[in-house]
């Protein structure tokens, strides 16, 4: 796939930890195996944009004091939501 940074094709499919600070701003979670993309050319290391929407989103939605402080992406995707819609997004 091709590198949205420097366009290098050599950039292939990974998967990243990062660390996520919560909407309220109380604490930063560890989120495990991210889909992410990364590029040997460049160094970058990055997700989608309509991923990191997808998690800001998920984290609005669901209650996230009962998190663990590490948890996977897919763990993370697949906590139930409270609302059924994001009414914090314009
Ligand atoms: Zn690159």
């Amino acid at each position: 796939m091709q590198c949205a940074w420097c366009e290098s094709k050599k950039a292939t499919n990974a998967a990243a930890t990062c660390y996520w600070e919560l909407p309220d701003g109380t604490r930063a979670i560890e989120i495990v195996a991210i889909p992410s993309v990364q590029c040997p050319d460049c160094g970058m290391e990055y997700q989608d944009e309509t991923l990191v929407e997808e998690i800001e989103d998920q984290l609005m939605l669901i209650d996230t004091k009962p998190l663990p402080n590490s948890l996977t992406y897919q763990e993370l995707m697949e906590v139930p939501r409270f609302l059924k819609k994001n009414y914090f997004k314009l």
